[in-house]
């Protein structure tokens, strides 16, 4: 049996790189050779063991994209050595949520690289990685692997952004400038914001976040209310995108709204919080669940292809997949300034 290289996720902090059979593709199916896969957050939890999306024996990696390198039966329409992006989202097709356009939040899914009710499947953190032939989108000359990756983390940020409405020459604020909140400064950007604030603790990533597209700056720490109002003349930010999902975040938001505003909550790294109901319903803020995306990867990989969003900005560090143990633990250690780390198939 022929073998490959991947990242194998054993257990809480126990990720090795090893050998382990390459996967064949089935009939409709399709064999990637990976060329960049990025590290999500996700994955990371995963790693540190907090992440039920996570069992192992698992290879993670879903942000990636490659070139095609076998066909399964019945395959037609692309050819081996094409270079290619992946829908990781692998919904049934046939329950309620997928036949009214919810496929994000169908309950019988696979997601490509973790476990799901239906099962674990295996991702891209490996040399070669197995998806349906009707999950690869190709990519056009102007589009980087290393962009291509991204183009999931950004479907994301598409989605929510979309969930905002129209937000051409309103005033915007989005918590957290990690990559989701990152790529939504320049999704909100491109959908036509006229003043965008980012808000974030670190410094270093808030100016990422002017890169980006943000108009405005704010530490956390600063009055974050008192700026928005003053920017807004008294009124309040037409919308708060929430890419952190943590008890001040969402309750600020609620402050800094304008009364009837919205707050797009695509952030969850609290389970659980305590939020000022009385004070949100009394203002009749209207807030909005967005989860991964639908549609929105083809999407994304059309406006990396146009350079209207610019997503290789966020990635700071690139290192052959071999490496995957060494990254991780440092990642996990927290003592890191880097935003997106892409690991390559330098094999
Ligand atoms: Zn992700
Ligand atoms: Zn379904």
């Amino acid at each position: 049996m022929a073998t490959m290289k991947a990242l194998v996720y054993h257990g809480a902090r126990d990720l090795r790189y090893e050998d382990v059979p390459r996967p064949e593709p089935k009939s409709e199916e399709v064999l990637v050779r990976m060329k960049a896969v990025s590290i999500c957050g996700s994955d990371l939890s995963g790693y540190k063991g907090g992440n039920p999306m996570r069992v192992p024996p698992l290879i993670m990696g879903h942000e990636f994209s490659g070139e095609i390198a076998a066909l399964g039966k019945g395959v037609t329409g692309m050819k081996v050595g094409d270079r290619v992006g992946v829908v990781t989202n692998l919904f049934c097709k046939t329950c309620e949520d997928c036949k009214n356009d919810l496929d994000n939040v169908c309950d019988n899914r696979y997601i490509i690289g973790t476990t799901m009710a239906a099962g674990s499947y295996d991702g891209a953190m490996a040399e070669y990685v197995v998806a349906p032939a009707e999950k690869i989108m190709p990519l056009s000359d102007q589009v980087s692997f290393n962009e291509a990756a991204l183009a999931e983390p950004l479907s994301i940020s598409l989605r929510g952004t979309k969930h905002a409405g129209d937000v051409k020459g309103k005033t915007v604020a989005v918590f957290g400038a990690g990559p989701i909140g990152l790529l939504a400064v320049a999704c909100m950007k491109n959908a036509g914001a006229k003043n965008i604030v980012a808000i974030d603790i670190v410094d270093q990533r808030l100016n990422m976040a002017k890169e980006m597209g943000a108009t405005h700056i704010i530490n956390s720490n600063e009055d974050v209310y008192k700026f928005t109002r003053e920017l807004t003349n008294g009124v309040g930010v037409d919308c708060v995108f929430d890419a952190a999902g943590v008890e001040p975040t969402i309750n600020t938001g609620i402050e800094i709204v304008r009364n009837g505003g919205k707050i797009i909550m695509v952030g969850m790294a609290s389970a659980k919080i305590n939020i000022e109901l009385k004070h949100a319903i009394c203002k009749e803020v209207k807030f909005l669940g967005s989860y991964m995306y639908t549609t929105e990867m083809k999407e994304g990989l059309d406006v990396i292809s146009t350079g209207a969003v610019d997503v290789k900005k966020i990635i700071t560090s690139e290192y052959p997949l071999s490496e995957g143990p060494r990254i991780f633990e440092e990642l996990a250690g927290g003592n890191t300034s880097d935003i997106k780390v892409i690991l390559t198939n330098n094999l």
